[in-house]
Parts: structure tokens; sequence; C-alpha cells
């Protein structure tokens, strides 16, 4: 059976990808520090849980998810943001090349800066407004360097657009440590009435409605990207770059109105002033990866709702 390691495979997208990779010998690398890995292993069998450190069974492929992403706490914290980003790549990588594996690595929408247009071509120039961006971009530029340097590697630079959505089950979902930073998980602890009100950052953007649009991509599809791009590196030896989100922009006032339908619950917000580092509009264009993984996103927004309402009435306290 092959063996996949998988950095920060408790996390939101790492318990989601785990749970769709059931026919391969999952080693998991673990955030000692997020105790939330009961409910993945309640659904997922086949992972062998290591520190960072210790992944002695050989493996054929790395998926690196293991990173600091909440923008505020990387503004706030560049260095950590830095060490745990780009050291921590550089520590994931060693471990690779001793295996001669392959590698999936998480990279994000935000090494994209403000885009020149819409939509977001992989060939667009690459620039950041903030350190969480920018700690991307480096470790993307650090790969490439390193496929430059020998050519026999296989990676996936991955781009994320904006990943919510839970599984159906109800029982792995987005669970941020504290006051959630990312809109979604703050939409519905909203409904819940664990959170008073959503600020909504920005109400005077050039956009339809004046608020922020994204790419919201339902965590699902975004796993199944992932499988994709584990089988198209098989192939042969290169370094691939792809958009994984839906191509179709929604701004915040749109998921707060869909949330509201879903979930039958009010949201109350406030606009209030931006937030640094925020840009207008985000959103991809799907043919890059349709033509390289044969991969398209089939869920939209009221599915990614309808699943995240089902994980917090499940878990309204988060998984503990
Ligand atoms: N946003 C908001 N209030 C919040 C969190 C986010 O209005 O409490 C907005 C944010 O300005 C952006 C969108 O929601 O337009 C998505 O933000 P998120 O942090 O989820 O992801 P990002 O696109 O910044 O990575």
């Amino acid at each position: 059976m092959n063996s996949i390691v998988i950095s920060g495979h408790n996390g939101f997208i790492g318990s989601s990808l785990t749970s769709r990779l059931k026919k391969f010998n999952i080693i998991g690398i673990s955030d000692k520090k997020r105790k939330k890995e009961k409910n993945v292993t309640s659904i997922v069998k086949n992972v062998n849980k290591v520190n960072n450190t210790d992944v002695k069974h050989s493996f054929q492929t790395l998926i690196h998810l293991a990173a600091v992403s909440d923008i505020s706490f990387c503004n706030a914290n560049p260095k950590t943001c830095y060490e745990v980003n780009v050291n921590g790549t550089n520590k994931m990588l060693e471990i690779a090349r001793k295996n001669d594996a392959n590698i999936i690595f998480a990279s994000s929408s935000h090494v994209y800066g403000n885009p020149i247009k819409l939509p977001i071509k992989e060939n667009f120039p690459l620039s950041a407004t903030n350190p969480y961006g920018r700690s991307k971009l480096i470790i993307e530029n650090f790969l490439q360097d390193v496929f430059i340097s020998d050519d026999s590697w296989h990676i996936a630079l991955l781009r994320y657009f904006n990943p919510v959505g839970a599984h159906k089950s109800g029982l792995i979902g987005e669970d941020p440590n504290g006051v959630p930073n990312n809109l979604m998980p703050y939409i519905s602890q909203v409904a819940t009435g664990k959170l008073e009100k959503l600020s909504v950052f920005g109400g005077d953007y050039n956009t339809p409605d004046g608020t922020g649009v994204r790419d919201y991509i339902h965590v699902v599809d975004l796993a199944k990207g992932h499988v994709k791009a584990l089988q198209v590196l098989e192939n042969r030896p290169q370094i691939l770059t792809v958009n994984l989100g839906t191509g179709k922009g929604y701004s915040v006032l749109d998921m707060i109105k869909t949330f509201k339908k879903i979930s039958g619950m009010n949201v109350p917000y406030e606009i209030v002033g931006r937030r640094p580092g925020d840009i207008a509009s985000c959103y991809m264009d799907s043919s890059t990866a349709e033509k390289l993984l044969g991969w398209k996103a089939e869920l939209g927004i009221d599915e990614m709702c309808k699943d995240m309402w089902r994980w917090q009435l499940s878990n309204p306290n988060g998984y503990f």
C-alpha cells in the first residue's frame, strides 16, 4: 500500500483530505497544540500519527499543509509566520528528499496579491499584500528553485482560493482556535448566537455591493483536486501550478444572505472599515485545473453553507 505523509493532517483541510485517501497508508504529522483529532480518527482508520522529526516509514508522497494561516496573526507576528511556514517547509523538504517523494504544497490565492485582472490565471504576476501571502510566495519560489536544481522532482503547487464547507457526515469541519478570523466560521458562530454580530470589513470596494468578493470552494471539492494532483504527479517529473477554486466570486453580503437562507437563523452584521491587506475581488479562471487535472469544483455556495451549518450544529463548541 502506498504511503503518504500529510503535515497538518488534523487541520480543517487535512482532515477532509485524509478522509478521502482511505486506500493509502497515511502518516499524519500533527500539530500537538491542536487537540482536534478525535473526530478525524473516528471516521478515518488509516492514519499513523507521528511528530515532525520521526517519519521513520518510507513514503511516496508528501502533502504539506501545515502552516500558520491566520492572516491577522501573521500581520502581528511575521517572525512566527515565516518560521512556521518557510522553515517548516524546508524541514519537510529534507524528509521528502530522503524518501525521493512527490510533493503537494498547499499554496494560496494570496500569492496573486492584488490581481491585475479577473478571473485569475496561474501565469499572472505574483506579489503579496500581507506576510502570510509573502510566506507562501517565498515557498513557491523556493520549490521552483529546487526543481530548477534537479528536474527529477514531482511537485504540485496548489493555490487554494477560500476553502469552506464541511464533511457531509457533520463529523469533520473547521474549528478555528478562539474567535474565527475567516468569514464563514465567523458567520456560523453568529448564526448559533455564540458571537453577537459579524463585522463586514469594508462596504466601499469597487464590487457590485461594495463588499469583498472571493472564490469560496467546498473542502470536499478541494480534497478531490488533491487526489487528481496525486495521480497527475505520478506520470512524470514536473512542477505543476494549479488554482483550486470554483471560478465564481461571491461578496460578503451574498454569503451572509445564503447562510441565513440555509440555516433559517439571523446573522446580524455591521459594515466597518477595511481590514489591512485585504483586496476587493479575487476569483480564479478554472481552465488550467480542468486541462491539467481533469478537475472542476462541483459544489456551490448552498452546499457549502448547508454542510457548514450541519457541522456547526453537531459541534456547537467545536471538537472539545
Ligand atoms: N471578512 C469580513 N469579516 C470577517 C472576516 C472576513 O468581512 O470577520 C471578509 C474579508 O474582508 C474578505 C472575505 O470576508 O472580503 C473573506 O475573508 P477571509 O478572511 O475568510 O479570507 P481571505 O480571502 O481574506 O483569505
